[in-house]
């Protein structure tokens, strides 16, 4: 056995499944999960020394790549300064201030430590401040892990909430209606079944849980009339896309200002923040200025905080996102390119530094369209890139993501790693 079979049995005796997180396991691709003993810059090694071209990126966390030298001192500052207070910090204004600046939509916000924590908060603050029950997801679309949430898609359009966890009872999902993506229909519908009594509606702008799929022109557009019709909050999910698919996040591409914004990953650099944020009169009814309570013995963290404030700083210096675009254009073009030349259906999609590959003939829009795609071509493509030193997420559900650090000769690298794959793979 190789040192990432032997932690993974080890692991497995003491953790579920012996990962802190389900994806981790490869349970979609099979194999075994690589180990990862370090990163730098747009690489990770795993146990076995072998080195792999990493599109992960921590989930898109590490945008300016790992192990940034500027992010690395700015936490080594940080951490000599205490770890955690449990008090206010100047630094958790910088980053506030910062964050309000580049999402003009977030007039106030609140600082936590993980998305699921700022879904779960935005859902309460929009039932507390509407006085409503009733939120709309989804099909498809993931929000973290909390109960409401924990919703995906029942056949039918207006299917109530079957919870898709054990252990989320059913009277707790019974107030979330899940709808699919990009139908505007739908979402009238649901709007003219239930009058006043949705809260809110949440959306990824951009999902990412899905492999990437993107919301259509006219459904932002209708979704921005119909919650201001009803007086609904509308809550963009850009914990993924938030500074990734452009510096202002997906709002600043659709042109829509949304009444409240969840963000994560990318503002932490790597490390434990998230935030949510939106317009005053909705923020306010956060605790203890409202009845919304929130907390956390974490929030603010000094030394995470750090960490994304230097990165926010890293990613506004000038054609930062040019060049980010231009790069995961390259890759996706690339590989659409050998994929075809392979004879494969495939096809591909990114949106600043994020991207998605199907196996597919088409980009899917919704979460029936991506479940019809060839998940078993992925799975062969994952294991032989795994093979050739490129790391992908280990899911044909994934999107992937594309850091400053990739540079133009290792995405021509990446792609000539794929085409034996796409060889082998051949009908
Ligand atoms: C990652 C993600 C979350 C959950 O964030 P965690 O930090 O993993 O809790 C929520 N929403 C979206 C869109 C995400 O991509």
């Amino acid at each position: 056995m190789n040192r990432n079979e032997t932690l993974f049995e080890r692991a497995k005796k003491i953790i579920p499944a012996g990962v802190n997180s389900p994806v981790r396991a490869f349970g979609s691709v099979g194999g075994t999960p690589r180990f990862i003993r370090r990163a730098q810059g747009p690489f990770v090694w795993d146990e076995n020394g072998t080195q792999y071209i990493d599109f992960v990126g921590s989930w898109g966390t590490g945008i300016v790549g790992h192990a940034h030298p500027e992010v690395v001192e700015a936490v080594r500052e940080a951490a000599m300064d205490g770890l955690s207070f449990g008090a206010p910090t100047e630094a958790e204004i910088l980053i506030a201030e910062e964050i309000a600046k580049i999402v003009p939509s977030v007039e106030r916000l609140r600082l936590v430590s993980s998305g699921t924590e700022a879904t779960m908060t935005a859902i309460r603050l929009a039932r507390g401040y509407t006085g409503r029950d009733k939120i709309i997801k989804f099909e498809g679309c993931y929000h973290g892990h909390s109960d409401s949430l924990l919703v995906k898609a029942g056949s039918g359009l207006l299917t109530f909430g079957n919870p898709s966890s054990a252990g989320v009872p059913a009277d707790l999902t019974q107030h979330t209606i899940v709808l699919p993506y990009n139908d505007v229909a739908a979402l009238k519908q649901a709007f003219d079944e239930f009058p006043g009594q949705i809260a809110g509606v949440i959306l990824e702008p951009i999902a990412g849980n899905m492999n990437l799929v993107r919301a259509s022109a006219e459904f932002v557009r209708a979704l921005r009339q119909t919650t201001a019709q009803h007086g609904a909050v509308l809550i963009y999910d850009e914990v993924m896309t938030g500074f990734r698919v452009a510096l202002g996040g997906a709002q600043s591409l659709h042109g829509i200002t949304p009444d409240m914004t969840t963000m994560g990953k990318v503002i932490g650099g790597g490390m434990p923040v998230a935030a949510v944020g939106g317009k005053k009169e909705i923020m306010d009814c956060i605790s203890p200025l409202g009845g919304v309570y929130q907390a956390g013995t974490l929030s603010g963290n000094p030394v995470a905080v750090a960490a994304g404030l230097k990165t926010l700083e890293i990613i506004q210096r000038p054609g930062f996102y040019e060049q980010l675009s231009a790069r995961t254009t390259q890759l996706v073009q690339g590989l659409s390119q050998a994929a075809k030349q392979a004879g494969l259906t495939f096809c591909a999609d990114s949106e600043g530094g994020m991207f998605g590959l199907y196996f597919a003939s088409q980009c899917p829009q919704t979460y029936a369209d991506m479940a019809a795609s060839n998940t078993d071509g992925f799975k062969a493509f994952f294991h032989g890139m795994l093979d050739n030193g490129v790391a992908f997420g280990p899911s044909a559900y994934e999107a992937g993501f594309v850091s400053a650090a990739h540079t133009s000769e290792l995405i021509e690298q990446a792609i000539d790693a794929a085409r034996p794959v796409f060889a082998r793979m051949a009908p």
